[in-house]
């Protein structure tokens, strides 16, 4: 079978595998690919700055955002042939810690935990793989392949789980506003559950064409393509930052309102470095009652509460976030950003035109 492999740390070592069909282990079941999403994660490991290969291998299968048809299920398990799933990232360390124990894997506390085609554990972007029934999440076939923004959207979903629980920690505190930095997938699934808490929602990106300004205009969002001075003038309850940008994450910390909650939610690499004047960053969070927290992985709660948001939301609005499908024959393009780009997914049952 044809699957996505790379050598973790060795920049451009990917390439499209000729590899022998998956062994099955007990109780795991077989799933036939059907897409797999792209993001900048999958993009920091073809670059040689993140990601490790299996004990014992040098390379790792690449793809964390899947979507499948079971082509054989484990009896007893509650999976059938031909259900729609999706693999579920994240697997608990083996110690485990109390996080891990308690199912909470996206918590996990002693760094132990594993993750597909990211951390120690082949991936999704094989024409086959094989996953435990536990760690597979079914999509309604009313989604079909838009199942495929199930894994995005259980990051999202995680992010505002915890947003929610901490404002829960006044007892008066009802957001009424929320800022999300960044218009790509991330950002535009995180407006999209804001919208359906029936909050104000305002999403900053730096894009005046393309698809992002009407998909967010569709949502009743509000879309601002500006400078992060918005954040002040805006004082958001609810900053969901979901770039990693440098200039945007200090905005959101430093400008943040009175009793705001500020989610880090996109992955920056490190090395830039900026004036902090952290007396008055200290200053005002504590006279502000400010909260910035990080948040990472989702477990599967999340993917339950994001499988109920993408039910709930727009078909053709999802549709629309997929900005390019690409098939696996030409997977290159999936991996080579463009400027319009959304969410891009390989389609493994497309074939290439001639
Ligand atoms: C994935 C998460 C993962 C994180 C860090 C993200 O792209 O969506 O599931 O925990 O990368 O490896």
């Amino acid at each position: 079978m044809r699957a996505i492999t790379l050598e973790p740390g060795q920049a451009n070592s990917v390439r499209l595998d000729d590899l022998p069909e998956p062994e099955v282990p007990d109780g795991h079941a077989l799933v036939q690919a059907m897409a797999l999403g792209v993001c900048g994660t999958d993009i920091e490991i073809i670059s040689g700055l993140y990601g490790w290969a299996p004990q014992g291998e040098d390379r790792l299968i690449l793809g964390h955002e899947s979507l499948g048809r079971v082509v054989r299920a484990p009896s007893g398990s509650d999976l059938a042939e031909g259900d729609l799933v999706v693999g579920i990232v994240r697997h608990p360390d083996p110690v485990p810690c109390p996080a891990c124990a308690g199912g909470e894997w996206d918590m996990c506390r002693n760094g132990l935990y594993t993750e597909h085609g990211i951390k120690q554990v082949h991936g999704f972007g094989a024409e086959r793989w094989t996953i435990e029934p536990d760690f597979a999440v079914k999509v309604d076939p009313a989604l079909g392949a838009l199942g495929v923004l199930l894994e995005p959207a259980s990051v999202v979903a995680k992010a505002w789980d915890h947003t929610l629980r901490i404002g829960e920690r006044s007892r008066t505190w009802k957001p009424r506003t929320v800022l999300i930095t960044g218009a790509g997938p991330v950002g535009l699934l995180a407006a999209l559950i804001g919208r359906q808490k029936d909050l104000e929602v305002h999403v900053l990106d730096q894009m005046t064409s393309g698809p992002k300004p009407q998909l967010v205009a569709d949502l009743g969002a509000t879309y601002h393509a500006e400078g992060p001075e918005l954040i002040g003038k805006l004082k958001p309850d609810v900053i969901l930052e979901c770039t990693g940008a440098d200039v945007l994450v200090m905005a959101a910390i430093v400008q943040a309102g009175i009793d705001s909650i500020v989610c880090l939610a996109g992955v920056s690499s490190g090395g830039r470095k900026v004036d902090f004047d952290v007396g008055s960053f200290n200053r005002s969070a504590v006279l502000g009652n400010d909260v910035v927290f990080g948040s990472v992985n989702a477990n599967k709660s999340h993917y339950q509460a994001a499988a109920e948001a993408l039910a709930a939301a727009d078909k053709d609005w999802l549709d629309r976030l997929i900005s390019r499908r690409v098939p696996l024959d030409r997977w290159r393009e999936a991996f080579t950003r463009q400027p319009q780009d959304v969410k891009v997914v390989l389609d493994f049952e497309a074939k290439a035109a001639a």
